[in-house]
C-alpha cells in the first residue's frame, strides 16, 4: 500500500521529477549498453524500469479522480505534458528501438517462453505505434502533438468537474421534491448544507445524461430544469465551455493519426484492439441499431399512453422518460424501486452477495483491515485470501460520492501483480453512492447494485492476475476486452443462491419475497430499447468524431452531433445519447477510451456468451469459477485476448445470447 497517511500534495512535483529522472537513467543504461542485446538486458530491464514513476503516478491519479482539490488540479496540468514527453523520450529513442528490433528479427532463434515472446512482440508494436518510424520535423511534431493533447485532457476533466458542481440544481421549496425517496431528500439537504445553502436542497449531477432523480420527481418543471442542466454541461459559453477544446482534441488526434500513417484516430486506436478495424466495430453497432430504436419507439408509445391516461395533455419529453418508465415498471411488473431498496443494503450486498459469490466460485475469503492508511476515511480495506488461505492481495472500496470525486464508477490497480518483481495486487473500486445520514443504512438502487458487482469483476481481474511481466498485469488488455470480466460478474447479482443470501430487509431480516424476485426477472428486459439506444448513439458519436481526417474542420459541435445521430437512424427526440459531446468524459479526458466507447457492447457479446457457458455447466460452482479464472482472469494481457475466450468456450463468440438478453432478437432475425 502506498503510505497515504504520509503523502502530501507538496510531494508530488519533486517526486515526479525524481522518478522521471530515475527512469531516464535506467533507460539510458539499456540504450547505451555496449553488450549486444539479449532478452534479459533489454526487455526485462525495460520491464524493471520506471517502477517508481509508475507508483507516484498511480497514487497521483487515484487522488486526482477520487479526492481532488485545486492544488492537485494545478499539478495535474503541470505534470501531464512532462509525462507525455517522457513517454516519447523512451518510445522515440532509436538506440532503444534498434535493440528491440534486433531481438524481434531473431525472435524464432531466442527460444523464449510464450509470455516472453508476446512481450517482445508487444514492445515492438508499441514502438511502431508510438512513431519510431518518424524522423526529423515529423518526429518533433509528434512530440508536440502528444504534449498538447495531454494538457487538453487534463483541462477537459477539470472543466467538467467544475461544470457539474456549478450546475447542481438548488431547490428551496421542499414540496418540489415530492416523490424523491427520503434518502435522496436527505442527501440533497446535506449537499446544500455543505455548499453553504442551509435549509435548501442541492441535487448533484451524475456523469451520464439521464439523472437518477428524474425517475422519482413528480414536479415536471423541476425534471426539465435538471435535464437541461445535465445536457448543458460544457456548452454554456462560459470559462468551462468545452466545445473549442473538443474540436482541438479531435483535430490534434487526427493529425497525429495522419503522421503515423492512418486515415483517422479511430483507425489507429481500433487496429490494436480485438475488433481490429473501424468497419468491424461500426458494423457490430449498426447491426443492433434498428432493433434497439424500434424497441425504444414501442416503449415511448407505452409511456405516452400513461401520460394520456393521466390526462397529462403533453407530449413526452426526454425529462419525462425515466419517470413514466418507472410508472410502467410499477404497473406492468409491479416492481417499485422504493419497495426493493430496503432489501439492497450495502453491507449485506458486499459481504453476503459480492464476496459470497467470489467465495463460492473461487474459494476467496475476505478480512477487513483497519490498520492500513487510506486517503479518505470512507475508504475500506480488505485483505483477500485464496482458497488455500494464502494472501492474494488487497481490495479497497471507496463507495460514497463527494464533491472532490469525479462522476461514475471505476477500478484502479494501485499495485500491479508481477512474478518478475514479486509484487501482489492492490486494487480499488471507486463508486458514487449517495451518503446516507449518520446512523442510517446505505440502501442501493438497482443500478448501484449492478455497478458494485460490475466493478468487483474488474477487481477480480486485477487480483487473479498471474503473470510474469508487469506490462501484462490484470486489466492491461485491449480496451474492447477489458469490460468482459466485469460484465460477466454482474450475472451473480440475480443468481438465485446469491440473491437469496444477500437480499434481506435491512430492518426485519426477511428475505426478499419470491414473487418480488420473479417480478424483477420479468422486468429485466423492460426499458432495454431506451438503454441500448442511448448507448449506441453515444458510441456512434464517438466513432464519428474520431473517423474525421486531419483536414476536416467542424464549425458547430452541436450541429455535427445532430447530423451524425440523424444519419445513424436515431430519430427519437426523447432518447438523447448517454453522453453528449461536451461532457463525454470517457473519450475526451484521455486517449484510453477514445474511439473505444463501442467496447462495452463489443465485450458484452463475449459476456452474454460466457454467461450461457456458466449456465450450461451448472452455474455457481467452484469448477466453473476455477476454469474461468484459469482461462481468462489470471491471464492478464499475456497473449491475444480473443484466444482466452476461445479456450474457455471452444469456439468464436456468438452474438445471439446478447440479442436475446436485450430482447432484440425478433427484429434482427
Ligand atoms: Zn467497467
Amino acid at each position: 500500500m502506498p503510505a497515504f497517511d504520509r503523502i502530501t500534495e507538496s510531494h508530488f512535483l519533486p517526486a515526479f521529477d525524481f522518478a522521471i529522472e530515475r527512469q531516464r537513467a535506467e533507460v539510458e543504461a539499456i540504450a547505451a549498453n555496449p553488450d549486444p542485446p539479449t532478452f534479459q538486458n533489454t526487455m526485462e530491464s525495460l520491464e524493471r524500469s520506471g517502477l517508481l514513476l509508475e507508483r507516484v503516478h498511480t497514487v497521483f491519479l487515484t487522488l486526482c479522480s477520487a479526492h481532488t482539490n485545486p492544488r492537485l488540479q494545478q499539478i495535474e496540468a503541470q505534470v501531464a505534458p512532462l509525462l507525455a514527453a517522457h513517454r516519447d523520450s523512451i518510445f522515440l529513442d532509436r538506440r532503444l528501438f534498434v535493440r528491440v528490433d534486433d531481438l524481434h528479427r531473431r525472435l524464432s532463434d531466442l527460444n523464449l517462453d510464450p509470455e516472453s515472446e508476446w512481450l517482445l512482440k508487444r514492445y515492438h508494436t508499441d514502438f511502431v505505434r508510438a512513431g519510431i518510424g518518424l524522423s526529423g520535423p515529423d518526429a518533433d511534431r509528434l512530440r508536440t502533438l502528444n504534449a498538447e493533447l495531454a494538457v487538453r485532457y487534463a483541462t477537459f476533466s477539470r472543466r467538467l468537474l467544475e461544470e457539474a458542481n456549478e450546475l447542481s440544481v438548488l431547490v428551496t421549496d421542499r414540496d418540489q421534491l415530492d416523490g424523491l425517496p427520503e434518502d435522496g431528500v436527505n442527501a440533497a439537504a446535506e449537499a446544500a448544507r455543505s455548499g453553504g445553502h442551509e435549509g435548501a436542497y442541492l441535487i448533484a449531477l451524475t456523469l451520464p445524461t439521464a439523472q437518477p432523480a428524474l425517475t422519482y420527481l413528480h414536479d415536471r418543471a423541476l425534471r426539465e430544469r435538471i435535464h437541461r442542466a445535465s445536457t448543458e454541461r460544457g456548452a454554456r459559453g462560459n470559462d468551462n465551455d468545452t466545445t473549442d477544446l473538443v474540436r482541438e482534441i479531435v483535430r490534434l488526434r487526427a493529425e497525429r493519426a495522419w503522421l503515423l500513417g492512418y486515415d483517422s484516430h479511430a483507425d489507429y486506436q481500433i487496429e490494436d484492439c480485438t475488433a481490429r478495424t473501424v468497419a468491424n466495430a461500426r458494423g457490430m453497432l449498426e447491426s443492433v441499431v434498428p432493433a434497439a430504436v424500434a424497441n425504444a419507439r414501442a416503449e415511448e408509445t407505452a409511456l405516452q399512453a400513461v401520460v394520456d391516461a393521466d390526462g397529462g395533455g403533453f407530449r413526452l419529453e426526454a425529462w419525462d422518460w425515466s419517470y413514466y418508465a418507472e410508472r410502467v415498471r410499477r404497473d406492468r411488473y409491479a416492481v417499485d424501486e422504493g419497495e426493493l431498496r430496503p432489501y439492497l443494503e450495502l453491507e449485506r450486498v458486499l459481504s453476503d452477495g459480492v464476496f459470497y459469490a467470489a467465495e463460492r466460485l473461487y474459494g476467496l475469503t475476505f478480512q477487513e483491515r483497519h490498520d492500513v492508511p487510506v486517503y479518505h476515511p470512507d475508504v475500506r480495506v480488505f485483505e483477500v485470501f485464496d482458497a488455500d488461505r494464502t494472501p492474494l492481495g488487497l481490495f479497497l472500496a471507496d463507495f460514497y460520492a463527494r464533491p472532490s470525486k469525479r462522476g461514475g464508477a471505476w477500478m484502479t490497480s494501485l499495485v500491479a501483480q508481477s512474478r518478475l518483481l514479486g509484487t501482489r495486487p492492490v486494487v480499488i473500486n471507486t463508486h458514487n453512492i449517495s451518503q446516507p445520514p449518520p446512523g442510517e443504512p446505505t440502501l442501493l438502487t438497482l443500478f448501484e447494485l449492478k455497478t458494485v458487482f460490475h466493478e468487483f469483476g474488474h477487481a477480480l481481474h486485477g487480483l487473479f492476475s498471474d503473470v510474469r511481466f508487469p506490462r501484462f498485469a490484470g486489466t492491461q488488455v485491449p480496451q474492447d476486452f477489458v469490460e468482459y470480466p466485469s460484465q460477466v460478474n454482474e450475472m451473480w447479482m440475480f443468481w438465485p443462491e446469491v440473491l437469496a443470501n444477500y437480499a434481506r430487509h435491512y430492518r426485519t431480516g426477511e428475505p426478499m419475497p419470491r414473487e418480488m424476485v420473479d417480478r424483477l426477472h420479468a422486468a429485466a428486459r423492460f426499458n432495454e430499447g431506451y438503454r441500448t439506444t442511448e448507448y449506441l448513439s453515444a458510441s456512434l458519436l464517438d466513432l464519428a468524431w474520431h473517423t474525421l481526417g486531419a483536414d476536416d474542420r467542424i464549425a458547430d459541435v452541436r450541429a455535427f452531433e445532430a447530423e451524425v445521430l440523424e444519419k445513424a437512424g436515431f430519430s427519437l427526440r426523447t432518447v438523447p445519447p448517454r453522453y453528449r459531446t461536451t461532457y463525454f468524459e470517457h473519450i475526451f479526458s484521455g486517449d484510453h477510451y477514445s474511439a473505444g466507447y463501442y467496447s462495452y457492447i463489443w465485450s458484452e457479446v463475449l459476456d452474454a456468451d460466457t454467461v450461457r457457458w456458466f449456465e450450461e455447466n451448472g452455474g455457481l460452482e467452484r469448477a466453473n469459477g476455477d476454469r474461468f479464472r484459469q482461462e481468462v482472469l489470471s491471464r492478464g494481457g499475456t497473449a491475444d485476448a480473443m484466444s482466452f475466450f476461445r479456450s474457455l468456450r471452444g469456439r468464436d463468440p456468438e452474438i445471439l445470447p446478447l440479442l436475446e438478453r436485450r430482447g432484440l432478437r425478433a427484429t434482427t432475425g
